[in-house]
């Protein structure tokens, strides 16, 4: 059958893959691709077509946000195929993560409106009302990537309880890319691979499920992984995303500055720094991830049905991100520079960029805002508050990944958090 050419966005198994610019319709075509290589129709008894009708679905609930838009959602599909097909993963692992991970991710940000859970909490929106108690984006997204599944009837060839083994995964992916969990999550999976030899030795060669937290907690790393890999391409396509996510970040900063909301520096135009908060979002959130993952994937590797498993490309991320990390240190650094000082010249006892005490300070500021997070309230009163009052910073979202949303432990004014902020955080202390 004639097909339209695909566009060129890199083969669907390369770093390189580059989703923004290509049309809706190829970016469905490249996604089949990537389910024909996890032999997602075989593993569900359903027709290509019928697989293609979930993207369709996923497609069709996607706003045209600079970040949060259908690019975004292929691109995070693709680096999960990545990950799952480049390891070996999708053929250690049992067809319901494999599966669950993939189709998850297409539908992670579903109906993602641009604006972060504490936008959506701090404007008592309809959807933040609706999903009391939880992260409101996520459990949306969620909602309605299960309604895909059901629309597209793409799991109604399996057993039932296959059927809902697949469903749990995908809740439970969509609910990690809630960046609150992030440190969390990090850090029980350190804990849970701490010692791999003493894993379940069923972890690979059997379903995992039954109770197996640490096959679980594999896939939100991988999703996490996904959802904030931009920094890890090609620095061509990572400034592109970057960028978007900044435009969506100000927009919400706008925002909030025309509702009087203290701002969260990373949405601050007048304020933030782009190459300093990049330095350190990469640097204390994407990085330590891949590296954990790194970490797995070898010792996995001498599990007993994880012999087939390579570690390769995560090395490659990591490179990407170093690369990427020091071209954003190095513009830190230019824009650092005192104008009215004659530039100092080039010595080989000069701190590199990385060493400069300023931009490791904002590397801890940025770490904190994106693990950390109370809900500020507008001042009801006209000085009715206090320096020391004040509530701290709002939370925030990153590249690809939504904020945390966090209770402020209440508030002085009265305005205690909404049961809808919810879980307690912690500012991250990653330094790895
Ligand atoms: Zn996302």
């Amino acid at each position: 059958m004639e097909r339209a050419a695909a566009p060129d966005c890199g083969a669907i198994g390369s770093l390189g893959f580059d989703s923004l610019g290509a049309p809706d319709e190829a970016l469905v075509e490249r996604l089949c691709e990537m389910a024909a290589a996890l032999r997602a129709p075989e593993r569900l008894q359903r027709t290509p077509a019928q697989v293609r009708g979930y993207f369709e679905a996923c497609r069709a609930r996607m706003r045209p946000n600079p970040f949060h838009n259908w690019n975004h959602a292929a691109d995070v599909a693709q680096f999960a195929f990545l990950l799952l097909h480049r390891t070996g993963l999708d053929r250690c692992l049992c067809d319901e993560q494999v599966l669950g991970l993939f189709f998850g991710a297409v539908g992670h940000d579903m109906d993602h409106r641009g604006k972060s859970n504490a936008y959506e909490i701090n404007e008592k929106t309809e959807l933040a009302l609706r999903h009391k108690g939880a992260a409101p984006l996520e459990a949306h997204h969620t909602e309605l990537a299960l309604a895909a599944l059901a629309e597209s009837e793409l799991l109604d060839g399996l057993p039932a309880e296959r059927a809902e083994l697949t469903r749990s995964v995908v809740r439970d992916v969509i609910d990690a890319t809630d960046m609150g969990q992030h440190t969390e999550i990090l850090r029980e999976c350190k804990a849970a691979f701490r010692a791999l030899e003493e894993l379940p030795r069923t972890f690979f060669s059997v379903s995992p499920f039954g109770g197996d937290e640490p096959a679980r907690l594999l896939l939100k790393l991988l999703i996490k992984g996904a959802d904030i890999s931009n920094p890890s391409r090609p620095a061509a396509v990572a400034e592109r995303w970057n960028e978007r996510c900044y435009e969506e970040f100000y927009a919400e900063g706008d925002a909030d500055r025309a509702k009087q909301r203290k701002l969260n520096p990373l949405h601050d135009r007048d304020e933030n720094v782009i190459p300093r908060s990049s330095v350190g979002f990469i640097g204390f959130v994407v990085t330590p991830l891949f590296k954990e993952l790194r970490k797995f994937l070898r010792a996995a590797a001498k599990m007993e049905g994880g012999e087939a498993l390579d570690a390769a490309v995560a090395a490659e991320i990591l490179q990407g991100l170093e690369a990427n990390k020091q071209l954003h240190a190095e513009r830190a650094a230019a824009l650092a520079a005192v104008p009215a000082s004659p530039p100092k010249a080039a010595s080989d006892d000069a701190p590199s960029p990385l060493e400069d005490p300023c931009v490791e300070d904002e590397m801890a500021v940025v770490i904190t805002l994106v693990a950390a997070e109370p809900v500020p309230e507008p001042k009801p009163e006209a000085g009715a508050e206090t320096e020391a009052e004040a509530e701290p910073e709002q939370p925030e979202e990153r590249a690809g990944e939504e904020p945390a949303v966090e209770a402020a432990a209440g508030d002085a004014l009265g305005a205690p958090p909404d049961e809808a902020a919810p879980r307690p955080t912690e500012p991250s202390t990653n330094t790895q």
